[in-house]
Order: C-alpha cells, then sequence, then structure tokens
C-alpha cells in the first residue's frame, strides 16, 4: 500500500488530499494540530485504504522529531507540504511587521524543517515525491499587483526552499516539486474563489504521479502547467 503524509489535513486542500488519497488505496498520515476536534477527518471514510490521524504544529520542533521517530520504519511514497496561513493583507504603509516571522515560519520554515524529517522516509521508497504547496502569488515573474506582501514573499521563499531541496534530495531518488493549487474554494480560498478542492487536489495529485527526474525543481499549477519563478 503506498504511503502519504499530508501536513494540515484539519480542513480545506489538506482534508481533501486524505480524503482523494485514502479513497484510491493509499495509507495517509494526515496531520492536524488538534486531531481530537479535526470532525471532518475522525469521520472520513477511509474505503479502501487507511487513515492514520497525528499531532501536528508544523512550527512545532519537537513534536515533528516525535513523529519523524514514531513512523522511523514506515517507507513514505508522497510528503505533502500543505499546511499554510495567508497572514494580514496589509499592503505598502500597512504592514504587520510583528505578523511577518509567523508567516515565514508556518510556511517557510516548516516545509523545510518536515523535509528534513522524512527525507529518510522518502528515501526508503521506491518513486518518493515531494510536494510544496506554493502559489502563484509567490512567483516574482507574475506579481504586477503587489499586496498580501507577507504572503507572497513567504510562498516565494518557499519556492527557493524547493529548488534547494530538489538538488538536496536528488541523490536520494526524490522529486520535488513546488505546486500551485489554482483559486481554491477553501477557507484560504474564499468566496469568490473558482475552483472546488475536489478538482484541485485531484489535479495536483495526477500531477504527483506523472512527475518525473526532468520535473524535479519545478513549479507547476494544479493542471500541470509550469509556472514562472
Ligand atoms: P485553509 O485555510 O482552508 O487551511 C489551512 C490548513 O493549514 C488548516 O488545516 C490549518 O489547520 C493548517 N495550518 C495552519 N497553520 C498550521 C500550523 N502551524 N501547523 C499545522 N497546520 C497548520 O487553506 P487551504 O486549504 O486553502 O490552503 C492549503 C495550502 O494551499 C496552503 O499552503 C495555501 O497557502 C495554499 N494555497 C491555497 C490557495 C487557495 O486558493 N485556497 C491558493 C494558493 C495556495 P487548522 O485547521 O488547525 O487551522
Amino acid at each position: 500500500m503506498p504511503t502519504a503524509l499530508i501536513t494540515g489535513c484539519n480542513r480545506g486542500l489538506g482534508y481533501e488530499f486524505a480524503r482523494q488519497l485514502t479513497g484510491q488505496g493509499w495509507r495517509v498520515h494526515a496531520c492536524c494540530r488538534q486531531p481530537e476536534k479535526a470532525r471532518k477527518l475522525k469521520s472520513l471514510d477511509p474505503g479502501d485504504g487507511e487513515l492514520v490521524r497525528h499531532r501536528l504544529d508544523v512550527t512545532d520542533g519537537l513534536q515533528l522529531a516525535g513523529l519523524g521517530r514514531e513512523l522511523a520504519d514506515e517507507p513514505l511514497d508522497l510528503l505533502i507540504n500543505n499546511a499554510g496561513i495567508f497572514g494580514p493583507r496589509g499592503g505598502f504603509g500597512k504592514i504587520a511587521y510583528e505578523d511577518w516571522l509567523q508567516v515565514f515560519n508556518v510556511n517557510t520554515l516548516a516545509p523545510m524543517r518536515v523535509a528534513e524529517t522524512f527525507a529518510r522516509h522518502l528515501e526508503r521508497a521506491e518513486r518518493a515525491r515531494l510536494l510544496n504547496v506554493s502559489s502563484k502569488l509567490g512567483s516574482i515573474a507574475a506579481n504586477e499587483t503587489s499586496g498580501a506582501h507577507l504572503y507572497r514573499s513567504s510562498k516565494a521563499a518557499l519556492n527557493m526552499v524547493t529548488k534547494c531541496l530538489s538538488i538536496d534530495l536528488q541523490e536520494r531518488g526524490v522529486i520535488v516539486a513546488a505546486v500551485h493549487p489554482g483559486h481554491v474554494a477553501t477557507d484560504m480560498g474564499g468566496r469568490d474563489a473558482v475552483i472546488a478542492p475536489e478538482d484541485s487536489v485531484a489535479g495536483l495529485l495526477a500531477l504527483a504521479g506523472r512527475l518525473g527526474p526532468d520535473d524535479n525543481g519545478g513549479f507547476f499549477a494544479h493542471d500541470g502547467t509550469p509556472l514562472p519563478w
């Protein structure tokens, strides 16, 4: 049974990743901050797959190290750094400096730390993939409007982390990519979002399945389109 670990599974895209992967017969380590309160996740029928819930605040190094040890013998075929926050929207003259570090902590530092923690689990799998859920808002080339400085800069930095990891983990046979889910109807995406979580995640999982060595270190939209850095 292929195995995945996903962060931020309480709701939104993380929940949908867990739902679709278990439905496809995967064993899923679904991480969330408060598993006892994760009602949707608790009642998720794993179908042919398996669902194991874990407590993980991705900014908590001790929790992360503990989970790494707990899963010590397990190969991981897919690791999805999904947990993320938007932070205050701000804008020029209204930057919430006190919140910026927290946005970086969750969106940039934590995915790196998660990757370091589970590199040895990924190495054990035959064809391991690591997806960092980034955003087109993190693309420097695509930025024509400014705004959302905290979020944009954290995802731009995550894109660089992704490229570094693609080189760091190349010899271990792990393919690493940054992905943009599209503007998706979740709590973060809001009411104007045009894409359903089901469609975004289906696209991202199909993409994960066909990523090859030539795609290592790339940045892709949920439909597989390469995106500019
Ligand atoms: P949601 O706001 O709906 O969900 C965010 C998830 O991240 C929640 O499960 C939340 O947990 C979790 N999370 C936040 N902080 C932490 C933390 N410190 N430790 C562990 N988990 C945490 O967002 P989406 O599902 O829409 O976003 C998922 C990813 O997709 C994010 O990385 C986001 O930046 C990215 N993205 C989303 C887009 C969209 O349009 N929706 C567009 C582009 C990128 P809890 O429930 O406990 O708060």
